[in-house]
């Protein structure tokens, strides 16, 4: 007989017919006539609850029958006869596949803190809570690429080890096959990284845009969807180490024009997550609930989590410049109070994610896209506006998040961005490959990226980005 997956068997399996089931045991309970026992096979949050008879099926092998262990089951499933659950399986025949020692299985059918669960990250995807964030995780990339095949996007790959340090110099990881307790010198003293394995100093990337614009500047328009390295010191629950990230490009597009597709991209992958991720989202709703019943009353959401989905969906994002929103910030009562741990300076300061998320969640109460930043605090592909002190930069600042997107038109006039190098020490001569495209049939152009785990966060309610992603990096934590 063939397996069945438990999600097809309660969506669709027919009743009183011969099915085959393997999973891992939730929880086992009953008596000496009976037992009942919660199955998962990770097809679906819902457990499917098989019902076996000790005396038919042998006391021993139910024995073996604990928490966490593997079974395979065959036998008839039957409509339920208890509350909670619309079928279940009365068995034929049990095997175990693999037992787990009831005393030092480390999940236990009980709370336990997302602390515990990350020191045991190889377990945690047999809960339920992660379970769905990571059944949720994997619709989202689904979405991310329908989306943008069905905009005629071309997804395209940008290398992971790169010789290229425009962006990152100082935050990247090395990456290197020399000695490192007796590597090749030069004559004063500094590693001689020609005789490295590529002949040249290589790191891992910190964002495939630079790349991602040679493509879109011969396929129209492109996308990036890989992981991201950063070699920051930032122990904070929005960063990590290694993130996955989008990068879409687009030939022709002005700053308007990209806004407008990131914005309608948002809401696609919300809307995906709530029309395709329900059992999932009600389960983490519920577990947000939850937790917020132990938040004293003025900290709670007012929102639940699908609320928080389909406001962002039925709702235009708030879009402001950025001048606007520090006249907004220096007005606002935290500043005034010296509420805030950077207070506003002016015009200039850079916006610290306490200031993005209370222009989110309690001046315009929903998303923002800030736009027309200072150009010292921006990269130097972005184009200069014809103030000469803003580039057309956007970001997008969520509920609970702060920055979720950062992009930009980009600077595609060759003289405007060599002088923008030179003032901000970027080396032409490392760099000639990205000037060909602005010598070479250059064209306006437009992208932004998006963090992955940053989406994940606001889709699934998780307070911590090392929860949305199954093997966390961060300072000091690279296991597995
Ligand atoms: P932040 O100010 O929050 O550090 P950033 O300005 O460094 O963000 P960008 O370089 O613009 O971010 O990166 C684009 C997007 O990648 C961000 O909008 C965010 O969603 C995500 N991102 C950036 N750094 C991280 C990180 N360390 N971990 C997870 N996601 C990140
Ligand atoms: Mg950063």
């Amino acid at each position: 007989m063939r397996r069945t997956k438990i999600k097809s068997l309660l969506d669709s399996g027919e009743l009183n017919s011969e099915v085959l089931v393997k999973g891992w045991v939730r929880t086992k309970r009953g008596n000496k006539q009976v037992n009942f026992i919660a199955l998962n096979d990770g097809s679906t949050i819902n457990s499917i609850q098989v019902v076996a008879n000790p005396e038919e099926l042998g006391e021993d092998l139910l024995k073996l029958v604990t928490t966490g262990s593997c079974l395979s089951v065959t036998g008839k499933l039957v409509e339920s006869q208890g509350s909670g659950q619309s079928k279940e399986i009365i068995a034929e025949k049990v095997e175990v596949l693999g037992t787990a020692d009831a005393e030092k299985y480390p999940l236990q059918p009980k709370k336990h803190s997302f602390e515990f669960l990350r020191d045991i990250a190889h377990l945690r995807p047999r809960t339920n809570t992660f379970g769905a964030i990571f059944r949720i995780r994997h619709a989202m990339s689904f979405a991310v690429h329908q989306f943008f095949n069905e905009k005629g996007f071309y997804y395209w790959h940008t290398p992971f080890i790169t010789g290229s340090d425009a962006e990152g110099a100082g935050e990247m990881f090395r990456v290197s096959t020399l000695d490192p307790k007796n590597p090749p010198l030069n004559e004063d003293g500094s590693i001689d990284y020609k005789q490295d394995f590529f002949g040249r100093e290589t790191n891992l990337t910190v964002s495939g845009q630079l790349e991602g614009e040679l493509g879109a500047l011969a396929l129209g328009d492109i996308y990036t969807f890989g992981p991201t390295f950063r070699a920051e010191n930032s122990n904070t629950t929005r960063h990590l180490s290694e993130f996955w990230m989008i990068e879409p490009e687009m030939a022709f597009y002005d700053l308007t024009d990209n806004m407008d597709l990131a914005e309608e991209f948002l809401q696609y992958l919300v809307q995906y997550a709530l029309d395709n991720c329900a059992d999932d989202l009600v389960f983490l709703e519920k577990r947000l609930l939850d937790e917020e019943k132990n938040k004293p009353a003025a900290e709670r959401s007012e929102m639940s989590l699908t609320d928080k989905l389909r406001f962002v969906v039925e709702n235009k994002f708030e879009r402001l410049t950025y001048e606007e929103a520090i006249n907004i910030l220096r007005n606002s009562k935290p500043n005034k109070k010296k509420k805030f741990q950077f207070p506003i300076e002016g015009w200039g300061t850079d916006l610290q994610s306490e200031h993005e998320r209370y222009l989110v969640e309690k001046h315009f109460k929903k998303p923002v896209i800030l736009t027309d930043y200072p150009k010292d605090i921006k990269a130097f592909y972005m184009r200069m506006n014809d103030d000469d002190r803003t580039v057309a930069a956007m970001d997008i600042l969520f509920p609970g998040i702060g920055e979720i997107v950062g992009g930009s038109q980009r600077e595609e006039r060759l003289e405007v961005l060599t002088a923008r190098m030179d003032e901000m020490d970027v080396p032409q001569e490392e760099m000639d490959w990205y000037l060909d495209t602005r010598r070479y049939g250059t064209a306006p152009h437009s992208g932004f990226g998006l963090g992955f785990e940053r989406l994940m966060i606001f889709i699934t309610g998780m307070g911590n980005i090392r929860d949305v992603i199954p093997f966390p990096r961060t300072p000091g934590n690279a296991a597995y």
